[in-house]
């Protein structure tokens, strides 16, 4: 098969496996205890913390671990909306989920959001944020890149705007690892949300990486893990998976970035030598190079997916956390594209692992089955 939805999640890298396998067979104390067993478990957790903080150029005491992005995202805004009175939260139209619906969530509550349109490609549209930090916005919350179009936002410009002001710049970096250089440091960022599973780790683990002097406060109550900021016992097999694919990542990053501009090139080039009649969706200029939002004329793209699935290649049409809803995606619509024209967009998401001989068939076959799917009455 070929799978084209890194976007949703990645195939778990080798050493992140090893890592994985080794704790579960080998360290079966919790963290928490202060026995010898415990303590080797507490040593995964921190060396996990340790190199989440190298791989984005943080200290290892700003890193909160948590049970991935949604959680570090909810926990960011709601800590925000629960512990200022004058609240007034910002966030782009185009967030994640687990971003964009906490907002709503805040918003009936009472709580003052806004929501920072964008163009057909996907762009922030310019001076509308310095209209909202004038209003007096107490957080802002721009994604690093997109899931679905892979668009990169310049998050230190709009960081050292937000930082002028002094509201919260919140940035959620899950897409963004293993893709493009992410310095916590460099990028006038408060708090930033991760997941490593979109580049080989480990799913159901994240991160909160923190600039000094900010709090985390937990969401949940119970234990004092995390030095009270995420109770609950660490999930020790993950902490070790989650070290190895920070590792890589500090080893790797530079050269899977290449890999993947290679990919890019030669896939775009073979689907515009296979497919007739098809647009590119987002910023192409500013844009993950492993992401390609395609729309075919024509085609619905829930056709298209299940076509092309039945001839091997497994790919989506937007989140997976709103796939198979036949809701067009909201980041398309967003865009300003209608209903009818948003779902003929497909996510076609690889990484530098992806064989470069798997896009070139992946080519042959999308131009076969849009040729056939145009030929045939709309289901
Ligand atoms: N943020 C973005 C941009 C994502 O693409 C995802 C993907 O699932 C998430 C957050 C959620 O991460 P997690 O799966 O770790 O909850």
């Amino acid at each position: 098969r070929i799978y084209l939805d890194w976007n949703a999640t990645a195939p778990v890298l080798p050493e992140v496996r090893q890592a994985m396998v080794d704790a579960l067979s080998g360290v079966h104390g919790n963290a928490s205890s202060i026995h010898r067993e415990g303590q080797a478990a507490r040593a995964v957790v921190e060396r996990a913390r340790r190199a989440v903080a190298g791989a984005v150029g943080a200290p290892a005491q700003a890193v909160v671990l948590t049970a991935g992005a949604t959680e570090s995202n909810n926990q960011v805004l709601r800590q925000h909306a629960r512990e200022r009175a004058d609240a007034y939260i910002v966030c782009t139209v185009v967030e994640h989920p687990s971003v964009l619906e906490t907002v709503r969530a805040l918003e009936k509550e009472g709580v003052r959001v806004a929501y920072w349109p964008v163009d057909r490609q996907g762009r922030l549209v310019e001076g509308w944020l310095d209209e909202r930090l004038a209003e007096g916005a107490t957080l802002v919350s721009v994604m690093w890149a997109n899931n679905e179009i892979g668009n990169i936002y310049d998050v230190a410009a709009i960081g050292e705007k937000v930082r002028a002001t002094g509201a919260i710049f919140h940035v959620d970096g899950t897409q963004a690892l293993g893709r493009i250089p992410v310095d916590f440091g460099e990028s006038h960022i408060d708090y930033m949300t991760l997941s490593f599973h979109k580049m080989g780790g480990p799913k159901g683990i994240g991160a909160i990486v923190t600039r000094e002097g900010l709090k985390v406060a937990a969401l949940l109550s119970g234990g004092h893990q995390e030095r009270g900021r995420r109770p609950g016992t660490e999930n020790v097999p993950a902490a070790a998976g989650l070290e190895a694919a920070a590792r890589q990542l500090a080893a790797d990053g530079e050269s899977w970035q290449q890999a993947l501009r290679q990919r890019r090139e030669a896939f775009l080039a073979a689907l515009n030598a296979e497919v007739q009649g098809f647009e590119l969706r987002g910023d192409t200029e500013h844009q993950l190079l492993n992401t390609l939002n395609v729309a075919f004329d024509e085609v619905d793209g829930e056709d298209l997916l299940l076509a092309v699935d039945l001839e091997g290649i497994s790919a989506s049409s937007g989140s997976a956390c709103t796939a198979g809803s036949l809701e067009p995606s909201h980041v398309i619509l967003a865009m300003g594209f209608e209903a009818k024209a948003a779902r003929r967009s497909v996510r076609l998401s690889f990484g530098p692992a992806t064989p470069q001989e798997e896009l070139a068939r992946a080519a042959r076959i999308l131009g076969a089955v849009v040729k056939r799917l145009r030929t045939m009455p709309a289901l």
